[in-house]
């Protein structure tokens, strides 16, 4: 029923500093992109933050999750202040949210844009496009951010530390799954990262789980890689990979780095998935709440933009979804209407002019 309605209800969480600049803009993009395809949204606001945390002690209300959890999707800006330690955010608001609605995939699409004056072009100037369109699909709910171990003999001279990394048949089944699922629609390669030469249990049993399911996509081709090597790769021959699968923590700094490569940090989208649809996945762009611009008019609203774009793909209109990437890549490709990172003067609401342009 809920692909058939086309009305879709949306959990919005603006939270923190440039996050409220950046919803408006990608809810414009989201109804302007709609009306195209007969699709409309409804939005339900939520002043989770932490200027919330601020004054009543807790990011959300107690029974924060239940007034989400029939929503089709979640669009969040940023969340995190000064003087709000990170934890508070995350183990407050993100993590029960990834938890509760079994989000166990992090997708980070990473794309070089033309116009986008990024690291390597600095150090490769003939390189004007270099056809870097990869996918990082990150463990989000296993692995080494486990919280089994502990501190053991504190202030002795034999005090340790122990981290334990729990990876379990069905988690890595799962990933790996959606990894190579992703890749029959895109260019049919995967990229495993491993480090079973140093890591002798969890990364061999990762390297064994992901083989195994590999052999039900027998149209994918897949290679493992230990991470050292394939973060060299990353940076030195981006554009040779399509969808890279990885661990919760090899995940997230492959995507960061994935991300820097690509230019500003203003641009990049992700999605915290549910495949299933079981319950709400939630839709982020990767940079925070940027106090330093906050309040200026002046953030990149790209990131959000797009990420809203993946939204429409997981709820079933790629189509929409596709739209709102090439929208992206034409404005900033025409190099007029850019934000400060991106090399331009305009502000905000003038890149997201130029977008809507695109799409109406
Ligand atoms: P958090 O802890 O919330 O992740 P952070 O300080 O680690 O925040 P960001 O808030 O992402 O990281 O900011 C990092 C730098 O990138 C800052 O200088 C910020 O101004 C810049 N930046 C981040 N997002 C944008 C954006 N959308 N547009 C322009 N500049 C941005
Ligand atoms: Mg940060």
């Amino acid at each position: 029923a809920r692909g058939a309605a086309h009305r879709y209800r949306i959990a919005l969480i603006p939270g923190d500093g440039i996050g409220r600049e950046v919803i408006p803009p990608a809810t414009a993009v989201l109804d302007a992109v709609g009306r195209r395809h007969g699709v409309t949204f409804a939005y339900d606001g939520f002043d989770w933050s932490c200027e919330r945390y601020a004054a009543e002690g807790s990011m959300m209300p107690a029974d924060g999750l239940d007034r989400i959890r029939r929503h089709d999707a979640i669009l969040l800006g940023a969340v995190g202040w000064q003087g709000v330690p990170d934890h508070v955010s995350l183990w407050q608001l993100l993590i029960p949210i990834r938890r509760e609605f079994a989000q166990y995939v992090n997708l980070r699409p990473i794309t070089v844009f033309e116009g986008v004056p990024g690291p390597l072009r600095a150090a490769r100037p003939g390189d004007t496009d270099g056809g870097v369109d990869l996918v990082v699909v990150r463990e989000n709910s296993e692995g080494e951010y486990s919280e089994v171990g502990g501190r053991f003999g504190r202030g002795t001279a034999g005090e340790l530390a122990l981290q334990e990394a729990v990876f379990t048949r069905a988690g890595v089944s799962r990933i790996a799954d959606y990894a190579f699922d992703l890749a029959t629609r895109r260019r049919g390669h995967v990229t495993s990262a491993t480090k079973s030469n140093g890591i002798v249990h969890t990364m061999p049993f990762w390297d064994e789980v992901v083989a195994s399911r590999a052999e039900a996509f027998p149209g994918v081709r897949w290679r493992s890689e230990h991470i050292d090597a394939l973060a060299a790769k990353v940076v030195l021959d981006p554009s040779s990979f399509d969808v890279i699968v990885a661990s919760n923590l090899m995940g997230d700094i492959l995507s960061d780095l994935a991300a820097a490569v690509a230019g500003s940090i203003g641009i990049a989208p992700s999605g915290n998935l549910n495949p299933e649809r079981e319950y709400p996945s939630m839709f982020e762009p990767v940079h925070g709440s940027a106090p330093d611009i906050a309040g200026k008019g002046v953030a990149n609203p790209l990131g959000a933009i797009w990420s809203a774009g993946l939204m429409l793909t997981h709820l079933g209109h790629p189509e929409a979804g596709d739209e709102v990437l090439a929208a992206i890549r034409d404005t900033v490709r025409s190099g007029k209407t850019l934000t400060r990172d991106l090399g331009g003067t305009a502000g905000t609401d003038e890149l997201t002019r130029a977008v809507l342009e695109r799409l109406s």
